[in-house]
């Protein structure tokens, strides 16, 4: 039985504006609708999962929560009580609840940082196949979750020791390097064989910097990069190579400010062997953040 959480398995959306955010989901990432409420909140899914994106409407324009998937009733147990030992405060999920996720249990917490969380186990499966008429080919899912979040941490320590040796996270490496100024130092965390399920580096404005999904045909990155030019979606950073999980991919602005991540390529760690490393680059090439490349005025060339 795994130690603790074995994948991203869902997040939730409160947005702002959630007529955009149907387009952008849908006509963009290309996810599918699998459920709509009357209020217009809308479940989406994107491999066998039925609902891997909540997003319903509010003021937040942040992310509302972060679902981690266990192995099953007793490993919630398991990690729960490990929690419990350590102080955390957890809320059983109500029938309701857990009925509204398609899931059999959950349990709600918060992180150190104050992210809200949901651990969860029996998540169900749509009768159909996932078939995307925007990503034809289809996305890295399934057990290797819905892909990975950069999450805002008030203190790297603190959530290094919350994520690994409570939730049960492995380390797969480290970033330290300077970005257009700014310092960076990044770590990633894998719960199964992506790469990394997760990372964080420090605070944010907003709870997450990214989420990433992951197509399974190189292509459907550039695809995905002419649909956001075409949709007036802001680029924030150009198609790039990153050293450690050796993803393909862009950056770009979801609807609610914080950033997606396109991509195709991550390899997979295989913990038997794997040896923690670092960095001392973001990327290998490329993920520019076009503005700077913007043309100067003739007065200042
Ligand atoms: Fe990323």
């Amino acid at each position: 039985m795994a130690y603790g959480i074995t994948q991203l398995g869902y997040m939730g959306f409160e947005v702002k504006h959630l007529e955009a955010w149907e387009r952008f989901s849908t006509q963009v990432l290309g996810l599918g609708i699998s459920e709509r409420e009357a209020d217009g909140s809308l479940r989406l899914r994107l491999d066998s999962y039925k609902q891997r994106l909540f997003i319903r409407e509010g003021a937040l324009n942040d992310v509302s929560v972060f679902g981690w998937e266990v192995a099953d009733e007793a490993a919630l147990a398991e990690v729960s009580a490990r929690l419990a030992a350590r102080g955390v405060t957890l809320t059983p999920g109500s029938a309701e609840e857990a009925a509204y996720r398609n899931v059999q249990g959950l349990v709600k917490l918060e992180d150190p940082s104050g992210n809200p969380l949901e651990l969860y186990f029996g998540a169900e499966r749509h009768p159909e196949p996932f078939v995307s008429s925007v990503v034809q080919g289809g996305f890295v899912a399934e057990e290797q979750g819905l892909g990975h979040c950069v999450i805002s941490a008030r203190d790297k320590a603190e959530a290094t020791d919350f994520y690994c040796e409570l939730l049960g996270f492995r380390l797969s490496d480290h970033i330290r390097c300077t970005f257009h100024g700014h310092a960076v130092d990044l770590s990633f965390f894998h719960a199964n064989a992506r790469h990394h399920s997760l990372a964080f580096g420090g605070p944010q404005r907003k709870r997450i910097h990214h989420f990433m999904l992951e197509a399974r045909h190189m292509d459907e990155v550039g695809l995905c990069f002419d649909r956001s030019l075409n949709a007036g979606v802001p680029i924030m950073q150009t198609l790039g190579r990153h050293p450690n999980d050796r993803m393909f991919s862009f950056y770009a602005k979801t609807p609610s400010g914080f950033q997606f991540e396109f991509g195709w390529g991550g390899r997979a760690v295989d913990d038997a062997t794997w040896e923690p490393t670092e960095y001392q680059c973001i990327s290998e090439w490329g993920h520019h953040p076009p503005m700077v490349f913007q043309p100067k005025p003739e007065a200042q060339r």
